[in-house]
């Protein structure tokens, strides 16, 4: 069987051995390392489809768990898929909403079967297993699905992570077995593991023999320190196929994308810079800049001065202040554009390091510059 989901290997920085690489699908191919901007209910917030093209996103992340509540993949699968319905011709990709169900979700039982849960809206009584899942994704038509897995909290004891392990691995065969439409949608699997390193192995060779399209670590971002997420990187993608996507889920700061590259990942998803820039923070090539504060009320400046995105270009962080203090929608747009811009050419760099042999110097400049060798360095 011919798989949706094809990765082409171009090269490999010499520095520090991260891939430059082609990822192709239904709908479109794009090159990697890539940050996937997400669109939990089937909108990136405040971001039209059109806007998203032109800041170059070719791959977008959608929620499974949101969709299912609302407005139901029911309606979704009528509108002729998710790509359809929502006017996004590019790549999507759908999480299995396990995350979401072991996040939002605190009255949960997880049997053998699947997980009981309580809806997070209105307290309904609901049920999530493999199976469901795929159906659900099935329905939805996203390009790239993910297997149901279980993601546990950070710490968990090695004997706790053995078990989940083992039962993820059930599960994403039993998500091989429902996945109704093999030849137009990519099933990944995602590794689990925690921090354990016989663990991590076994999840990859358990889902490795299942021969994916794709595979994901998950568990990670979860609340570990990050020199933990670094080592883990270290031992995982080594055991990861080299010719297929990988993909590190819930992981978009600056420094994180870079360091995940450097270790191999092809694919990165986060609400990172969606969600700060709601609280009105931006990314920008010095560090964040929080530009709803009182200092920026008379900066007529743009958000950042080596952007070159049409936010930067056109508006000062002293109007943007202004709209997010009055809780303008506009101001929201503004943001928003210019993080998942700044993230995207972020990436863009990454490639064009990689091309010229030179990700290791990459890195040094670009956390010099963002502040990230400082001791008291935030994360973004
Ligand atoms: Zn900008």
């Amino acid at each position: 069987m011919t798989t949706p989901i094809r990765y082409e290997l171009i090269k490999t920085d010499k520095q520090t051995g991260a891939r430059l690489g082609v990822v192709h699908t239904p709908h479109g191919s794009f090159e990697t390392p890539t940050f996937m901007p997400v669109g939990t209910l089937a909108t990136v917030k405040t971001m039209s489809p059109e806007d998203l093209e032109s800041m170059g996103a070719n791959i977008i992340l959608s929620n499974t768990y949101h969709l299912w509540l609302r407005p139901g993949e029911d309606i979704i699968k009528e509108a002729g898929g998710l790509h359809k319905f929502m006017n996004w011709d590019g790549a999507i990709l759908t999480d299995s909403g396990g995350f979401q169900v072991f996040s939002l979700s605190d009255m949960r039982k997880i049997t053998e079967e699947g997980v009981h849960f309580r809806n997070h809206l209105n307290g309904e009584k609901l049920f999530l297993s493999p199976e469901k899942a795929m159906q659900i994704q099935n329905d939805l038509g996203s390009d790239i699905m993910m297997a149901f897995d279980e993601c546990p909290p950070y710490p968990a004891t090695h004997e706790y992570m053995k078990q989940s392990v083992e039962r993820t691995s059930r599960w994403a065969e039993r998500c091989l077995a429902a996945h109704a439409r093999p030849d137009v949608q990519g099933l990944f699997g995602i590794i689990q593991g925690g921090e354990y390193e016989d663990l991590r192995k076994q999840s990859a060779q358990d889902l490795i023999s299942l021969d994916l399209p794709g595979y994901a670590v998950g568990g990670l971002s979860v609340g570990e320190p990050k020199d933990v997420m670094n080592r883990v990187l270290e031992f995982t993608t080594p055991l990861m196929p080299s010719n297929k996507p990988r993909y590190l889920m819930g992981v978009g700061s600056p420094d994180s994308l870079i360091d995940g590259a450097i270790r191999g990942i092809d694919m990165f998803d986060c609400v990172l810079p969606t969600r700060i820039a709601r609280n009105g923070t931006c990314m920008t090539s010095s560090g964040r800049l929080v530009v709803r504060n009182a200092k920026y009320a008379r900066d007529f400046g743009p958000i950042d001065e080596n952007c070159d995105c049409h936010v930067c270009r056109n508006y000062t962080r002293a109007y943007i202040r202004h709209l997010i203090k009055c809780n303008e929608t506009f101001g929201f747009r503004l943001t928003t554009y210019h993080n998942l811009y700044f993230l995207l050419k972020l990436m863009e760099q990454v490639r064009q390091a990689i091309r010229e042999d030179r990700l290791g110097d990459f890195k040094e400049e670009f956390f010099e510059q963002y502040g990230l060798n400082k001791p008291d360095a935030k994360n973004f």
